[in-house]
């Protein structure tokens, strides 16, 4: 079938099918979901696309000799509200800037 092929067809929403290297498709899926997605530039108009793949097309980008990327939502989503804040560093401001959610880290790296 694909084999030894260093091209694949892809569909691109502006131009169609169009060729695109197989070194430059992304192949990503999600852990939690199952849900796999590949992201390519097209040859032709240059705008890079990302599109939901089913698994049939997993398989045959995997004998393509695409490595697929897995991922999972960030930690920090679900833990933001769980985990304490960072102390701020010891100034004599710090306790009204905590209390005014006050970005000191900004603020010191502008100022
Ligand atoms: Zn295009």
């Amino acid at each position: 079938m694909i084999e030894s092929v260093e091209f694949v067809t892809v569909q691109c929403p502006d131009c169609g099918p169009a060729l695109v290297a197989l070194e430059a498709v992304n192949l990503r899926i999600n852990r939690e979901s199952d849900r796999a997605s590949m992201a390519f530039p097209c040859m032709i108009c240059g705008i890079r696309t990302s599109l939901p793949v089913s698994a049939h097309s997993v398989i045959t980008l995997r004998k393509a000799g695409i490595e697929p990327v897995y991922w999972t939502y960030p930690r920090e989503i679900f833990e933001r509200q769980l985990e304490p804040r960072e102390p701020f560093p010891a100034l004599s401001v710090g306790g009204l800037m905590r209390e005014l959610e006050f970005d000191i880290d900004s603020f010191l790296r502008s100022g």
